[in-house]
């Protein structure tokens, strides 16, 4: 089957991002001030967008806590939110090829991981929280006549805010939890990344989800992110994006009513190769190289500190650099393209000055680092593109090292013996993800004990099943933010609980 010509496609697209309050899109006021989004692919501009304010975010505000007030969402029997929810998620693989253009278009990522990666992220997220739902039962006992139980219930309005590196499944880990729990949302896209939330709200009151329960309001996070955190009404904020950012949301919510706070922050994560990893490297070389460099290095679980054991670097890092050169960057639009474009320009050098630092601070630079021009079919070359790049000889109190860079660069460092891995790995405020390859059990089960890591994932074999992982949710350790998302544990913090005795 040929591949759609997704430039034609996307020249089809009408991208208009306006709030969708209520229900419906609301109309962009004449004479507020404009954010210009540039296409990372070719550096044109995209499109322009109003610049939210203050008064929006207390609209939307206002019509959520209606509807949440009223009960048109939250009274509903669960089974009818569960059954709109998958209705969502089914139309949101219905418009799949619209929704992928969206974020490819806004992010630079390829085609072709837009439409087989996110897309079933994000309906794995809609899916997954929504069939949870019923499963958190109340606890409840008898005790000499008393009868005890625990009500879970909605906790009222939550603001969303969101990063930018994966604009739709990113908005339905805040979506699918909050509405299977009966909450009312107001969500803040990055301003860099607004087009797929709004479809995403407007195909949700297509799937039967009230108006005034699901909003959106586009604009800077100074204003419209700080708007939300400052809110009173707001009880909750669930929030994906940096550790900087994540600690002035819990200042908000401090100072302003002490709103319940769900923070999924920044990484440095480590990848460990001991020196009795399994024989046949090829899936751990994918790996590592996977790892470090999807969606152009802009994951928060990248692994971005590769450590090796000192007798495994003559086997292992040059197949990485081998691995890493293939990763060539091409017009996202190209179907065939597996590394994309920088979001933006001011991204672009922030990471090329990381880069910079890099060699200035004694590490050797053995790959890529530098911006280099991509062609697009239809003849520009100013997109903002970037090879991969790899340190060597790195320190692991400098910079490259510590402070998370949000683009293609690794460093690698060298270890000698378990608890010299273990201490390297640590070595950071961080507490995200870390990765290990090791065929030794106890060896394994040590490193989880011992990993600050929310997310530790063992590679004990050449050849891992197929099969996904259990949706046990992930609690980042340390800067790396605060509470679980997914699973059990993160549908809960959408939920507070009564304890109730009836005393009988
Ligand atoms: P960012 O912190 O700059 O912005 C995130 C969101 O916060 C945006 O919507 C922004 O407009 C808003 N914002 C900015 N200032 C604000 C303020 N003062 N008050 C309230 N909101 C404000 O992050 P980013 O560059 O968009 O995203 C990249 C970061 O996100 C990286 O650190 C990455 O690791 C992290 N991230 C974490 C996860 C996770 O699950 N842990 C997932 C994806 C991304």
């Amino acid at each position: 089957m040929s591949s759609p010509n997704w430039i034609a496609k996307a020249n089809d697209l009408n991208l208009r991002v306006r709030n969708f309050v209520d229900g419906h899109y609301i109309d962009e006021k004449p004479d507020t001030q404009r954010i210009n989004k540039r296409s990372p692919r070719d550096g044109s501009l995209l499109y322009s967008f109003s610049e939210g304010s203050s008064n929006d975010v207390d609209l939307a505000v206002a019509n959520a806590k209606a509807a949440f007030d009223d009960g048109r969402w939250r009274s509903m029997p669960l089974s009818q939110r569960q059954a709109i929810l998958h209705k969502l998620a089914d139309l949101v693989e219905n418009h799949k090829d619209e929704l992928a253009l969206y974020d490819s278009l806004d992010v630079g990522k390829p085609i072709s991981n837009a439409i087989n990666i996110d897309i079933a992220a994000a309906t794995g997220y809609l899916r997954n929280n929504t069939d949870l739902a019923d499963k958190l039962l109340a606890p409840s006992s008898a005790d000499g006549g008393n009868f005890s139980f625990q009500l879970r219930k909605p906790i009222g309005v939550v603001g969303g805010v969101i990063g930018w590196n994966f604009p739709l499944s990113m908005a339905c880990t805040k979506v699918a939890p909050a509405l299977v729990m009966g909450n009312s949302l107001v969500l803040k896209p990055s301003e860099f990344t607004p087009l797929s939330a709004g479809r995403l709200a407007e195909l949700a009151i297509e799937a039967g989800v009230p108006p005034g329960v699901f909003n959106v309001v586009h604009g800077a996070g100074v204003i419209v992110g700080a708007a939300l955190a400052d809110h009173r009404d707001v009880d909750m904020l669930t929030f994906t994006g940096s550790s900087a950012t994540g600690k002035k949301v819990m200042i908000s919510a401090g100072q302003s009513n002490m709103k319940r706070v769900v923070l999924e922050c920044g990484g440095k994560s480590p990848y460990l190769v001991f020196d009795d990893c399994v024989e046949d490297l090829d899936f751990m070389i994918t790996d590592i190289v996977e790892t470090s460099f999807a969606n152009q290095g802009a994951v928060c679980s990248s692994s971005t500190r590769l450590l090796i054991h000192e007798s495994m670097v003559d086997k292992v890092l040059p197949r990485v650099i081998a691995e890493t050169k293939k990763l060539i960057p091409q017009d996202p639009l190209n179907p065939d393209t597996g590394f994309g474009a920088i979001i933006n320009e001011a991204h672009l050098n922030k990471v090329l000055a990381y880069i910079e630092s890099g060699k200035k601070e004694g590490a050797t630079l053995i790959t890529g680092g530098e911006r280099v021009k991509v062609s697009t079919s239809d003849g520009s070359t100013q997109g903002y593109y970037l090879n991969p790049a790899i340190f060597t000889d790195v320190n692991p109190q400098q910079k490259i090292a510590q402070e998370e860079i949000f683009g293609p660069v690794l460093s690698v460092l060298t270890f000698k013996t378990e608890e010299e891995a273990i201490a390297l790995a640590n070595n950071s405020c961080f507490g995200l993800a870390a990765y290990a390859a090791t065929t030794d059990q106890g060896r394994a089960l040590r490193l989880a004990q011992n990993l600050n890591a929310g997310l530790v994932v063992i590679v004990s074999t050449p050849t891992p099943s197929a099969g996904g992982f259990a949706d046990l949710g992930c609690e980042p350790h340390r800067e790396s933010g605060l509470g679980a998302e997914g699973g059990v544990a993160g549908l809960t913090a959408y939920t507070v609980s009564s304890s109730v005795h009836m005393l009988a």
